[in-house]
């Protein structure tokens, strides 16, 4: 799975751009101590890649009285979605990517672009109507491929063949939320799911040659460290070639605050949430690329903790605590005794 796809070859762009002229080392031989997400850009696309996050409007199975009317505990769709919060009733996500497109180009020099179809659940649509949206931003220059977040009971066989058709001709990653593999917690947070209908959405889309990646959160109201170790246990047999952490948060307007406001919860201290990250670290696939590693918000939406507000102190922490743990990703990595062919792979 070295090439954040489960070892699939998929194309990447409907407009080329120069491959790497040389070998690019592993992360490893960099002395990174994970396998971070620019790396994998310039191993897969030749240089820097910007992910743009769109809202196309979806809700949500789990908020619209489908599943649920209160959504998962935890979540304020605007929170964590920057294109909801700024969102224009007049501006389609086409509008919305050529805006980022033009602004990254101006600002950073940009080339790469990938489409981040983020806020809500972004395959809960007809399977007509998503294959539009989804190719409307294929012909924009610089595109490189799509990532599309999304539930894993929103991924039925007609929307999987929407997938794979767009996956041959641009690459496509699947972002699947999971959260915890504890059914018990699953349930706690509203999600609706159980781990069950994750691992089998994760093999149905291996089965299609569809990358995913997996959205997991630590610090969820009754876990423990152990449950998030145990919930890379029980993915680490699963073909998932992308992993997303993020610290638990208490958002404005979600049952989470009000279990927060009468103390009835509370989040992580950076300390505990960076070592838990650090053993989840450990016992990740060296070849899974770690998309990110905390949760981002605004002043406008945060509760607590404090210390969410400085991400880049949360950063700095992490290298500072690998670096004297001497660890790194994939250090306890082992496949399930009964799937076991190579065994621990580093
Ligand atoms: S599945 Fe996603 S969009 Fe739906 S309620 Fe949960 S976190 Fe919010």
């Amino acid at each position: 799975m070295n090439q954040h796809g489960g070892g699939i070859a998929q194309p990447t762009s409907l407009h080329p751009i120069t491959p790497p002229s040389h070998p690019i080392a592993t992360w490893r031989a960099t002395g990174r101590r994970y396998y971070n997400l620019s790396h994998f850009y310039r191993q897969k696309f030749g240089g820097a890649v910007w992910k743009i996050p769109l809202d196309a409007g979806f809700g949500c199975p789990n908020a619209d009285g489908t599943l649920s009317r209160f959504g998962c505990t935890f979540c304020n769709v605007a929170s964590f979605s920057p294109a909801r919060r700024h969102r224009s009733e007049h501006e389609d996500v086409v509008a919305q990517f050529l805006r980022g497109v033009a602004k990254l180009r101006q600002q950073r020099k940009a080339e790469r672009f990938i489409a981040y179809f983020q806020a809500g659940t972004n395959t809960y649509a007809e399977p007509n109507e998503l294959e539009a949206l989804l190719h409307g931003v294929l012909e924009v220059p610089g595109t490189v491929g799509l990532a599309v977040g999304t539930r894993p009971d929103c991924l039925p066989s007609d929307i999987l063949d929407v997938l794979e058709k767009i996956s041959r001709k641009i690459w496509l990653s699947v972002e699947i939320g999971l959260q915890s593999s504890n059914n018990a917690t699953l349930r706690r947070i509203n999600r609706g799911h159980d781990f069950t209908v994750f691992r089998d959405a994760v093999l149905r889309c291996h089965a299609r040659k569809l990358a995913v990646c997996v959205h997991l959160m630590l610090g969820l109201p009754g876990e423990t460290p152990d449950d998030n170790r145990r919930t890379l246990r029980d993915i680490a047999d699963l073909p998932i070639s992308g992993a997303k952490f993020h610290n638990t948060y208490v958002s404005k307007d979600t049952t989470l605050a009000r279990l927060y406001q009468a103390g009835l919860y509370q989040p992580l201290t950076r300390e505990t949430y960076v070592e838990t990250l650090i053993d989840c670290l450990e016992l990740l696939s060296p070849d899974c690329v770690v998309e990110r590693l905390t949760a981002e918000t605004t002043d406008e939406f945060l509760v607590a903790p404090d210390w969410c507000r400085d991400k880049n102190a949360t950063l700095h922490f992490l290298e500072k605590r690998l670096a004297e743990r001497d660890t790194w990703q994939g250090r306890k990595f082992a496949l399930p005794v009964a799937d076991s062919g190579s065994g621990c792979v580093s």
